[in-house]
């Protein structure tokens, strides 16, 4: 006997069909002998239509409210989850996030779950029932409701698994696992067999969404092996796991893409020091990540400052940049919105030269013009027009032989 997370996404419970089919592989696995825990996603869509009447109601939504707001999709999937199995006789019991409860920081619509309260959820897989618990939800010291993010409950699913110390962690979802490149943009991409924590955490935060970046952040804290594969048929997946030797030998094992990002540039500011500090603090006070960030080479004491932070969070960077450009005298401040981040991720990249260079000549072959550049250890990220993002995932997965 074992106890087994299992989290289902959007689309695996998108429809009443759809969740009566994943009641029936919850049944299987605990008819098996298992403690089951499972975490859901709201209904596909759903979501996003919460988080656009949200913006319908305020131009910047106010964050406490806004995740009273985003928080019900999840609601709606374990009641319905639960009434299913309870129809037909299993002991089942739903549970949002503040009734298990999560605890979470205060950082409204992007919390980071801090702990969780094993003692309910214990009592009722003891008492023999299905645990079903809300992903993407919790509970802040002052008891306000928060979300963890887009694509938070993947995060919910394996925090659970870290606090139970679970013994299997599986995250069903509508691909057959984690592949070289999104498999719905090029279809050549191969499911990958095996991948290490830290290419998936490259691969996630450069925008591949099979994966949150804080669940792996979790698994990867807490050695949980994560198994993602499809809810839509019995196909092994990818084993998300520990870094071994064969996994080094490999130079890019993957592409990603994130068309969520937006550019930011402040012109014309006179180039002292202190001056990135001067515009990235009150970004930092205001909870808003910057991603990239570029600083020109300076002109007669002037110099341009140019960043990303998610398109979700442009329209407050806008307005605290032009207050930092007016305090700085900075001539003016730009955006753009039509941009997109294309990335190559591998451990092999560690050991070996030339594959910034290979990355660029592709790209210039194709007429792709690059804007931005960051690296790390393992990734290389460029910033591109954004109509050209399906090239260029396409064109680099040819160059660095991802194909079969
Ligand atoms: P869920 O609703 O199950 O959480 P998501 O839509 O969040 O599912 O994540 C699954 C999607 O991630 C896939 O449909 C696919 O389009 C996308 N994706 C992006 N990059 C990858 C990748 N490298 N491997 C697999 N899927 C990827
Ligand atoms: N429903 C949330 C979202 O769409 C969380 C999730 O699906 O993981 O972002
Ligand atoms: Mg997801």
């Amino acid at each position: 006997m074992a106890l087994v997370v299992q989290k289902y996404g959007g689309t695996s419970v998108g429809t009443a069909d759809r969740i009566k089919n994943v009641a029936k592989r919850i049944i299987k696995t605990y008819e098996a002998g298992n403690d089951v825990i499972v975490v859901v996603s709201a209904m596909s869509g759903e979501t996003n239509k919460l988080v656009a009447l949200a913006n319908e109601m305020s131009e910047i939504p106010d964050g406490r409210e806004y995740d009273v707001v985003v928080a019900t999709g999840e609601q709606v999937t374990i009641g319905l989850l639960a009434m299913h199995l309870k129809s037909l006789g299993y002991k089942a019991k739903s549970y949002q996030g503040w009734q298990v409860p999560i605890i979470t920081d205060s950082v409204a619509s992007k919390a980071r779950i801090e702990s969780i309260d094993d003692k309910n959820i214990r009592a009722d897989l003891k008492d023999g029932a299905i645990v079903i618990v809300a992903g993407f939800q919790g509970i802040d010291a002052a008891g306000n409701v928060t979300t963890l993010g887009r694509g938070g409950s993947d995060t919910s699913a394996v925090a659970i698994a870290a606090a139970l110390t679970a013994d299997v962690c599986e995250i069903y979802t509508d691909v057959d696992g984690v592949y070289t490149t999104d498999p719905n943009i090029c279809k050549e991409a191969r499911k990958v067999e095996k991948i290490s924590y830290d290419e998936m955490l490259e691969l996630a935060s450069l925008g591949a969404k099979v994966l949150q970046i804080r669940s792996v952040e979790f698994a990867k804290k807490y050695n949980v092996d994560v198994h993602v594969r499809s809810s839509l048929n019995e196909n092994t997946g990818t084993m998300v796991t520990r870094e071994d030797k064969e996994m080094e030998g490999i130079l890019v094992s993957g592409v990603a893409y994130d068309k969520n990002e937006a550019k930011i540039a402040v012109m014309g500011v006179p180039d002292k020091p202190g001056i990135a500090a001067k515009i990235l603090t009150p970004l930092s006070d205001a909870a808003i990540s910057v991603d990239m960030i570029v600083q020109n080479v300076s002109q007669a004491g002037m110099t341009d400052f140019t960043f990303t932070v998610t398109k979700a969070d442009l329209k407050q960077a806008l307005l605290i940049t032009n207050e930092v450009a007016k305090a700085t005298q900075a001539k003016e401040v730009l955006s753009d919105e039509n941009i997109s981040k294309v990335s190559i991720v591998g451990l092999g990249m560690r050991s070996h030269a030339g594959v910034a260079t290979q990355m660029f000549v592709a790209l210039a072959a194709n007429g792709i013009n690059i804007q931005m550049i960051s690296t790390s250890e393992i990734k290389i990220s460029v910033v591109v027009d954004e109509k050209y993002t399906e090239l260029a995932v396409r064109v680099l997965h040819d160059t660095f032989g991802l194909k079969d």
